[in-house]
Protein backbone atom coordinates (compact mmCIF):
# COMPACT_ATOMS: atom_id res chain seq x y z
CA UNK A 1 0.00 0.00 0.00
CA UNK A 2 1.06 3.63 -0.84
CA UNK A 3 0.24 6.46 0.97
CA UNK A 4 0.94 9.93 0.04
CA UNK A 5 0.51 12.97 2.85
CA UNK A 6 0.24 16.41 1.65
CA UNK A 7 1.94 18.44 4.18
CA UNK A 8 2.30 22.49 4.53
CA UNK A 9 4.58 24.82 6.37
CA UNK A 10 2.88 27.27 7.22
CA UNK A 11 3.59 30.22 10.17
CA UNK A 12 3.01 29.65 13.74
CA UNK A 13 -0.19 31.38 14.04
CA UNK A 14 0.35 32.18 17.80
CA UNK A 15 3.49 34.38 17.36
CA UNK A 16 2.10 36.32 14.00
CA UNK A 17 2.06 40.52 14.13
CA UNK A 18 0.14 42.70 11.94
CA UNK A 19 2.16 45.20 11.03
CA UNK A 20 1.32 48.21 12.49
CA UNK A 21 1.20 50.60 9.61
CA UNK A 22 0.64 48.41 6.55
CA UNK A 23 -1.80 45.88 8.33
CA UNK A 24 0.14 43.03 6.73
CA UNK A 25 1.01 40.20 8.10
CA UNK A 26 4.86 40.22 9.51
CA UNK A 27 6.02 36.86 8.33
CA UNK A 28 9.85 37.68 9.08
CA UNK A 29 11.22 36.11 11.96
CA UNK A 30 7.84 34.18 12.26
CA UNK A 31 8.94 30.12 13.79
CA UNK A 32 6.77 27.57 11.33
CA UNK A 33 5.63 24.85 11.67
CA UNK A 34 3.71 21.87 9.92
CA UNK A 35 0.04 22.53 8.96
CA UNK A 36 -1.57 21.24 12.71
CA UNK A 37 -4.41 20.01 10.55
CA UNK A 38 -1.78 17.79 8.53
CA UNK A 39 -0.14 16.45 11.51
CA UNK A 40 -3.44 14.43 11.77
CA UNK A 41 -3.56 13.62 8.44
CA UNK A 42 -0.08 11.81 8.68
CA UNK A 43 -1.00 10.29 12.32
CA UNK A 44 -3.93 8.27 10.44
CA UNK A 45 -1.59 7.40 7.33
CA UNK A 46 1.04 5.93 9.80
CA UNK A 47 -1.18 3.71 11.55
CA UNK A 48 -2.41 2.69 8.22
CA UNK A 49 1.20 1.98 7.22
CA UNK A 50 1.69 -0.15 10.71
CA UNK A 51 -1.27 -1.87 10.44
CA UNK A 52 -1.55 -3.13 6.59
CA UNK A 53 2.31 -2.70 5.35
CA UNK A 54 3.34 -0.37 2.77
CA UNK A 55 4.87 2.73 2.44
CA UNK A 56 4.36 6.26 3.61
CA UNK A 57 5.43 9.48 1.06
CA UNK A 58 5.01 13.22 2.14
CA UNK A 59 4.92 15.85 -0.16
CA UNK A 60 5.22 20.02 0.56
CA UNK A 61 5.60 22.55 -1.79
CA UNK A 62 7.02 25.35 -1.16
CA UNK A 63 10.42 26.99 -0.30
CA UNK A 64 13.58 25.52 0.49
CA UNK A 65 13.01 25.98 3.87
CA UNK A 66 10.19 23.99 3.88
CA UNK A 67 12.43 20.95 3.48
CA UNK A 68 12.35 21.34 7.67
CA UNK A 69 8.82 20.24 7.89
CA UNK A 70 9.71 17.14 5.90
CA UNK A 71 12.59 16.33 8.15
CA UNK A 72 10.38 16.40 10.61
CA UNK A 73 7.91 14.29 9.52
CA UNK A 74 10.42 11.59 8.38
CA UNK A 75 10.37 11.69 12.60
CA UNK A 76 7.51 10.99 13.20
CA UNK A 77 8.02 7.89 11.38
CA UNK A 78 7.51 8.41 7.04
CA UNK A 79 8.98 6.55 4.83
CA UNK A 80 9.97 9.49 2.24
CA UNK A 81 9.75 13.14 1.38
CA UNK A 82 9.49 14.70 -1.69
CA UNK A 83 10.01 18.51 -2.01
CA UNK A 84 8.32 20.27 -4.82
CA UNK A 85 9.93 23.85 -4.99
CA UNK A 86 10.91 26.47 -7.88
CA UNK A 87 10.28 30.37 -8.20
CA UNK A 88 7.21 29.74 -10.57
CA UNK A 89 5.60 28.26 -7.50
CA UNK A 90 6.35 31.57 -5.30
CA UNK A 91 2.67 33.35 -5.07
CA UNK A 92 0.61 30.33 -5.72
CA UNK A 93 -3.52 30.40 -4.59
CA UNK A 94 -5.44 27.41 -4.13
CA UNK A 95 -5.63 27.03 -8.13
CA UNK A 96 -1.96 27.21 -9.03
CA UNK A 97 -0.94 25.30 -5.43
CA UNK A 98 -4.00 22.44 -6.52
CA UNK A 99 -2.11 21.91 -10.23
CA UNK A 100 1.40 21.78 -9.17
CA UNK A 101 0.72 19.32 -6.59
CA UNK A 102 -1.74 17.73 -8.57
CA UNK A 103 0.97 17.03 -11.05
CA UNK A 104 3.62 16.10 -8.52
CA UNK A 105 1.18 13.39 -7.23
CA UNK A 106 1.11 11.91 -11.14
CA UNK A 107 4.84 11.85 -10.96
CA UNK A 108 4.85 10.19 -7.70
CA UNK A 109 2.44 7.58 -8.76
CA UNK A 110 4.99 7.40 -11.59
CA UNK A 111 8.53 7.17 -9.98
CA UNK A 112 7.20 5.64 -6.93
CA UNK A 113 3.60 3.35 -7.41
CA UNK A 114 0.43 4.78 -7.58
CA UNK A 115 -0.76 5.95 -4.25
CA UNK A 116 -3.99 4.09 -2.89
CA UNK A 117 -4.55 7.07 -0.17
CA UNK A 118 -3.49 10.48 -1.03
CA UNK A 119 -4.31 12.92 2.72
CA UNK A 120 -4.32 16.40 2.82
CA UNK A 121 -5.65 18.19 6.03
CA UNK A 122 -9.10 19.81 5.99
CA UNK A 123 -7.58 23.79 5.43
CA UNK A 124 -4.25 25.06 6.77
CA UNK A 125 -3.93 28.07 9.40
CA UNK A 126 -3.07 30.62 7.54
CA UNK A 127 -4.82 30.27 3.96
CA UNK A 128 -8.16 28.71 5.99
CA UNK A 129 -9.74 28.03 2.38
CA UNK A 130 -10.00 24.14 2.21
CA UNK A 131 -9.87 24.19 -1.09
CA UNK A 132 -6.61 21.99 -1.58
CA UNK A 133 -7.29 18.57 -0.96
CA UNK A 134 -11.10 18.80 -3.35
CA UNK A 135 -9.01 20.48 -6.07
CA UNK A 136 -5.72 17.93 -6.52
CA UNK A 137 -9.28 15.00 -5.99
CA UNK A 138 -10.72 17.01 -9.00
CA UNK A 139 -8.04 17.45 -11.16
CA UNK A 140 -6.60 13.96 -10.56
CA UNK A 141 -10.15 12.30 -10.78
CA UNK A 142 -9.86 10.65 -7.41
CA UNK A 143 -12.84 10.08 -5.15
CA UNK A 144 -12.69 12.30 -2.22
CA UNK A 145 -14.12 11.88 1.41
CA UNK A 146 -13.80 15.45 3.17
CA UNK A 147 -13.84 16.16 7.05
CA UNK A 148 -12.83 12.89 7.84
CA UNK A 149 -12.95 12.17 11.49
CA UNK A 150 -11.86 8.47 11.40
CA UNK A 151 -10.82 6.18 9.23
CA UNK A 152 -13.54 3.06 10.39
CA UNK A 153 -12.22 0.69 8.29
CA UNK A 154 -9.73 -0.44 5.05
CA UNK A 155 -10.60 -3.50 3.21
CA UNK A 156 -7.35 -3.38 1.18
CA UNK A 157 -7.93 -6.86 -0.69
CA UNK A 158 -11.32 -5.52 -1.78
CA UNK A 159 -9.84 -1.72 -2.67
CA UNK A 160 -12.49 -0.46 -0.39
CA UNK A 161 -12.20 2.45 2.41
CA UNK A 162 -14.89 3.02 5.45
CA UNK A 163 -14.75 6.52 7.20
CA UNK A 164 -17.11 8.54 9.47
CA UNK A 165 -16.98 12.06 7.94
CA UNK A 166 -18.16 14.69 10.51
CA UNK A 167 -21.47 16.57 9.09
CA UNK A 168 -24.18 19.24 10.69
CA UNK A 169 -26.18 17.69 13.27
CA UNK A 170 -24.07 14.14 13.62
CA UNK A 171 -21.81 11.77 11.65
CA UNK A 172 -21.66 10.14 8.40
CA UNK A 173 -20.47 6.93 7.31
CA UNK A 174 -19.08 6.73 3.77
CA UNK A 175 -17.23 3.87 2.46
CA UNK A 176 -15.94 4.26 -0.85
CA UNK A 177 -13.65 2.54 -3.32
CA UNK A 178 -9.54 2.70 -3.62
CA UNK A 179 -7.92 5.15 -4.80
CA UNK A 180 -8.98 8.04 -2.38
CA UNK A 181 -8.10 11.35 -1.57
CA UNK A 182 -9.16 11.95 2.25
CA UNK A 183 -9.38 15.69 3.56
CA UNK A 184 -8.46 14.94 7.85
CA UNK A 185 -10.06 16.87 10.89
CA UNK A 186 -8.64 17.96 13.69
CA UNK A 187 -8.74 15.97 17.06
CA UNK A 188 -8.78 12.73 15.47
CA UNK A 189 -5.87 11.38 16.57
CA UNK A 190 -3.22 11.77 18.83
CA UNK A 191 0.35 11.99 17.19
CA UNK A 192 2.97 10.17 17.93
CA UNK A 193 6.17 11.33 19.55
CA UNK A 194 9.46 10.51 17.20
CA UNK A 195 11.29 7.44 17.77
CA UNK A 196 15.32 7.85 18.11
CA UNK A 197 16.28 6.12 15.48
CA UNK A 198 14.06 7.84 13.23
CA UNK A 199 14.80 10.97 14.06
CA UNK A 200 18.58 9.84 13.25
CA UNK A 201 17.27 8.60 9.77
CA UNK A 202 15.57 11.37 9.58
CA UNK A 203 18.64 13.91 9.32
CA UNK A 204 20.02 12.24 6.65
CA UNK A 205 17.79 11.18 4.62
CA UNK A 206 17.49 12.15 1.02
CA UNK A 207 14.54 14.91 0.50
CA UNK A 208 13.85 14.41 -2.98
CA UNK A 209 13.38 17.70 -4.52
CA UNK A 210 11.93 18.37 -7.83
CA UNK A 211 11.55 21.85 -9.85
CA UNK A 212 8.02 22.32 -11.74
CA UNK A 213 10.21 20.43 -14.86
CA UNK A 214 11.09 17.28 -12.56
CA UNK A 215 7.40 17.26 -11.52
CA UNK A 216 6.57 16.90 -14.77
CA UNK A 217 5.03 20.74 -15.15
CA UNK A 218 4.86 21.74 -18.59
CA UNK A 219 3.05 24.49 -18.68
CA UNK A 220 4.41 27.07 -15.89
CA UNK A 221 2.17 29.62 -16.77
CA UNK A 222 -0.15 27.93 -14.42
CA UNK A 223 1.63 28.25 -11.55
CA UNK A 224 2.43 30.41 -9.10
CA UNK A 225 1.34 34.07 -9.45
CA UNK A 226 1.11 34.46 -12.77
CA UNK A 227 -1.46 30.97 -12.27
CA UNK A 228 -3.26 32.68 -9.60
CA UNK A 229 -6.62 34.35 -10.38
CA UNK A 230 -7.27 35.25 -6.53
CA UNK A 231 -6.63 38.93 -6.58
CA UNK A 232 -5.57 40.49 -2.52
CA UNK A 233 -7.40 43.82 -2.83
CA UNK A 234 -7.25 44.89 1.38
CA UNK A 235 -5.68 43.22 4.20
CA UNK A 236 -6.89 44.66 7.34
CA UNK A 237 -6.83 43.79 10.91
CA UNK A 238 -9.78 44.31 12.90
CA UNK A 239 -10.72 47.07 14.73
CA UNK A 240 -10.44 46.83 18.83
CA UNK A 241 -13.94 47.11 20.26
CA UNK A 242 -14.67 50.19 22.28
CA UNK A 243 -16.82 48.62 24.73
CA UNK A 244 -15.04 46.07 27.45
CA UNK A 245 -16.18 43.21 29.38
CA UNK A 246 -17.25 43.95 33.25
CA UNK A 247 -16.18 42.32 36.06
CA UNK A 248 -19.57 41.87 38.47
CA UNK A 249 -18.56 41.31 41.84
CA UNK A 250 -21.29 38.74 42.93
CA UNK A 251 -22.43 37.22 46.60
CA UNK A 252 -21.10 33.58 47.57
CA UNK A 253 -24.28 32.35 48.42
CA UNK A 254 -26.64 31.05 45.08
CA UNK A 255 -29.15 33.22 46.16
CA UNK A 256 -27.54 36.07 46.48
CA UNK A 257 -25.73 35.51 43.41
CA UNK A 258 -29.01 35.29 41.35
CA UNK A 259 -30.21 38.79 43.12
CA UNK A 260 -27.00 40.52 42.07
CA UNK A 261 -27.24 39.43 38.41
CA UNK A 262 -30.83 40.72 38.20
CA UNK A 263 -30.07 43.46 39.93
CA UNK A 264 -26.86 44.39 37.55
CA UNK A 265 -28.69 43.71 34.20
CA UNK A 266 -32.21 45.50 35.22
CA UNK A 267 -30.73 47.90 37.17
CA UNK A 268 -28.77 49.08 33.79
CA UNK A 269 -31.54 48.41 31.23
CA UNK A 270 -34.57 50.86 32.79
CA UNK A 271 -38.27 49.34 31.65
CA UNK A 272 -36.73 45.90 30.47
CA UNK A 273 -38.29 43.87 33.42
CA UNK A 274 -41.62 45.87 33.06
CA UNK A 275 -41.30 44.85 29.47
CA UNK A 276 -40.34 41.03 29.93
CA UNK A 277 -42.97 40.75 31.92
CA UNK A 278 -45.51 42.09 29.40
CA UNK A 279 -44.20 40.01 26.61
CA UNK A 280 -44.52 37.36 29.10
CA UNK A 281 -48.09 37.72 29.57
CA UNK A 282 -48.86 38.06 26.69
CA UNK A 283 -47.52 34.49 25.34
C1 LIG B 1 -7.21 35.66 -0.82
C2 LIG B 1 -5.91 34.94 -0.71
C3 LIG B 1 -4.75 35.50 -1.25
C4 LIG B 1 -3.53 34.87 -1.14
N1 LIG B 1 -2.41 35.45 -1.67
C5 LIG B 1 -1.21 34.85 -1.54
C6 LIG B 1 -0.07 35.41 -2.06
O1 LIG B 1 -0.10 36.48 -2.66
N2 LIG B 1 1.12 34.77 -1.88
C7 LIG B 1 1.18 33.56 -1.22
O2 LIG B 1 2.26 32.99 -1.09
N3 LIG B 1 0.08 32.99 -0.74
C8 LIG B 1 -1.11 33.58 -0.87
N4 LIG B 1 -2.22 33.02 -0.37
C9 LIG B 1 -2.12 31.74 0.27
C10 LIG B 1 -2.20 30.66 -0.77
O3 LIG B 1 -3.32 30.77 -1.57
C11 LIG B 1 -2.28 29.39 -0.02
O4 LIG B 1 -1.12 29.31 0.78
C12 LIG B 1 -2.27 28.17 -0.91
O5 LIG B 1 -3.01 28.32 -2.06
C13 LIG B 1 -2.84 26.98 -0.16
O6 LIG B 1 -4.15 27.29 0.25
P1 LIG B 1 -4.57 27.12 1.73
O7 LIG B 1 -3.40 27.49 2.60
O8 LIG B 1 -5.84 27.81 1.96
O9 LIG B 1 -4.75 25.54 1.83
P2 LIG B 1 -6.03 24.68 2.22
O10 LIG B 1 -6.85 24.42 1.02
O11 LIG B 1 -6.71 25.23 3.43
O12 LIG B 1 -5.22 23.36 2.59
C14 LIG B 1 -5.81 22.08 2.67
C15 LIG B 1 -4.71 21.06 2.70
O13 LIG B 1 -4.02 21.04 1.44
C16 LIG B 1 -2.64 20.72 1.66
N5 LIG B 1 -1.79 21.79 1.21
C17 LIG B 1 -2.10 23.10 1.04
N6 LIG B 1 -1.02 23.78 0.59
C18 LIG B 1 -0.03 22.89 0.47
C19 LIG B 1 1.32 22.96 0.06
N7 LIG B 1 1.89 24.11 -0.33
N8 LIG B 1 2.08 21.83 0.04
C20 LIG B 1 1.52 20.65 0.43
N9 LIG B 1 0.25 20.52 0.83
C21 LIG B 1 -0.51 21.61 0.85
C22 LIG B 1 -2.47 20.49 3.16
O14 LIG B 1 -2.64 19.13 3.44
C23 LIG B 1 -3.63 21.29 3.74
O15 LIG B 1 -4.04 20.86 5.01
C24 LIG B 1 -3.45 33.63 -0.47
C25 LIG B 1 -4.62 33.06 0.05
C26 LIG B 1 -5.83 33.70 -0.06
C27 LIG B 1 -7.08 33.08 0.52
Amino acid sequence: MHIVVCIKQVPDSAQIRVHPVTNTIMRQGVPTIINPYDLFALEAALRLRDEYGGEVTVLTMGPPMAEDSLRKALTFGADRAVLLTDRFFAGSDTLATSYALSMALKKIDEVFGAADIVFTGKQTIDGDTAQVGPGIAKRNKLLQLTYVSKIANLDLAGGKIRVERRAEGGVQVLETKLPVLITMLEGTNEMRRGSMPDALRAARAEIVTWSAKDAGIEDVMKCGLRGSPTVVKRVFAPAARAEKAKLVEIQPKAADTADALIETIFGGLAGLETELVELHQTL
